[in-house]
């Protein structure tokens, strides 16, 4: 399901691709090198990735190890691999001591609430106690979606009061129950208002700190979901969600339907964080851990 959910991507860079790199003697290897350039970058990579990627392929013919086009394609993979093995991707940290503590963030639409719940039922089927704190105190309707995800996942949720009007409050609540009745995790889902807007930044900065009320170092994880069908846009929405909250790692949703799927090499590249989940489809199961090789091996074909 990992390479299915690539499909729309290889489809479009192997199209690309062929006419470059398929088949044949390497006759003018700049000229080569100038027509994958503009094929990377036409497939959402960054120019910045794309010229490291070039170098590589420049020094790869320099040892005289590209001799047909086809080596272009393994000598591009490698480099890709490279690239995504840059920043490690460990599994998603687990707290010392319970609860572990997950916190989402990310615009609205991107994918939070279904990455959610299908994060709280892999980790209800390794029979562990998963509290989800639904803090978008903002959106009713966001909470009621978050709670038949987290029904399906045979999880337990902490919703807003009548009273609390706060995200941090609902916050501050929920993590008292995640240590008094024992939780092994809590994920925090929280508001995805644009993210230009200051409130909102504010607001993520307060949850941080009710966190850190808590347990000084923080959440053990701050994951940003980013919808892969923006291609490119991602990157620069990542920056700023890195700079004004802190990202520990990315969870990359609907991988399946986009064709955009490059920008994924650029975004770990540019930013020196991780993608530690994929979402390939709109089902529970649908959610993958990351895997250079099998994600290169899924675009590049
Ligand atoms: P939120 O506003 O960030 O909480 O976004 P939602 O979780 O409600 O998701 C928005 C839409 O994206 C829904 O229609 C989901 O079914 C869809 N979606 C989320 N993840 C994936 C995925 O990995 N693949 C596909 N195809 N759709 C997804």
């Amino acid at each position: 399901k990992f390479n299915e959910g690539l499909t729309k991507s290889r489809e479009k860079l192997a199209r690309d691709l062929a006419g470059v790199v398929g088949g044949g003697a390497i006759v003018e290897l700049d000229e080569t090198l100038e027509e994958l350039e503009e094929v990377l970058i036409m497939s959402d990579l960054g120019v910045d990735t794309v010229e490291k990627i070039i170098d590589d392929l420049r020094d790869e013919a320099r040892a005289q190890r590209l001799q047909v086009k086809d080596d272009i394609k393994t000598g591009l993979k490698a480099s890709l691999v490279r690239i995504l093995k840059g920043v490690p991707s460990d599994e998603l940290a687990l707290a010392d001591e319970k609860p572990t503590i997950y916190m989402v963030i990310g615009a609205n639409g991107m994918g939070k609430t279904t990455t959610i719940g299908k994060l709280a039922t892999r980790l209800r089927r390794q029979e562990k106690r998963v509290l989800v704190a639904a803090c978008d105190t903002f959106r009713a309707a966001a909470v009621d979606q978050l709670e038949e995800w987290v029904k399906r996942a045979d999880a337990d949720i902490a919703v807003p009061q009548p009273q609390q009007k706060s995200p941090s409050g609902v916050l501050y609540s929920a993590m008292e129950r995640a240590f008094a009745e024992d939780y092994d995790y809590i994920i925090i889902d929280t508001s995805g208002r644009l993210h230009t807007n200051l409130n909102l930044m504010g607001e993520l900065q307060k949850m941080v700190r009710v966190v850190q009320k808590f347990r000084k170092e923080g959440p053990d994880e701050t994951l940003l979901v980013v919808d892969a069908s923006i291609g490119r846009n991602a990157v620069a929405q990542a920056k700023t969600w890195k700079k004004d909250v802190g990202v520990s790692g990315l969870a990359v949703t609907k991988l399946d339907g986009t064709a955009r799927a490059g920008f994924v090499v650029s975004c770990v590249d540019e930013l020196k964080i991780p993608v530690k989940l994929v979402g390939v489809g709109e089902q529970i199961d649908d959610l993958r851990d990351f895997d250079p090789e099998l994600f290169v091996e899924g675009l590049v074909g």
